[in-house]
């Protein structure tokens, strides 16, 4: 009975963190790496990149290599010598939208200052 209940627990708890590490529908690269790092931090390597091109450009097999040639050698680096324009002020920005499906641009909060 007890194991039961600890692994009903505990497949609850998987589903759950699948949830809050999936990047939204059209939520760019950008966005979903600065909502991971701040969740869950950078552990030297690619896991957001990885996992965000996993689900939203599974057909970018080279968009690691192509992060670290522009100095993005893990998830924290990319943020700062990959994308590292960000409006100041406000803290977090809602993603305005990956540009195109299987890309992995920022999308263009400016954009979104604009219409705000
Ligand atoms: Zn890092
Ligand atoms: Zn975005």
């Amino acid at each position: 009975m007890t194991d039961s209940i600890a692994d009903t627990v505990e497949a609850e708890l998987v589903a759950l963190s699948d949830v809050l590490t999936e990047p939204a529908e059209r939520e760019c690269l950008r966005c979903f790496l600065l909502r991971m790092l701040n969740e869950f931090g950078c552990d030297g390597t690619h896991r957001w990149s990885i996992r965000w091109r996993d689900l939203r450009a599974p057909k970018a097999s080279r968009l690691t290599r192509r992060l670290s040639e522009l100095g993005g050698c893990c998830d924290c680096e990319v943020l700062l010598n990959v994308f590292p324009y960000y409006p100041e002020g406000n803290g977090m920005l809602p993603c305005a939208g990956q540009p195109q499906p299987g890309s992995a641009a920022p999308c263009d909060l400016r954009a979104l200052r604009r219409t705000a």
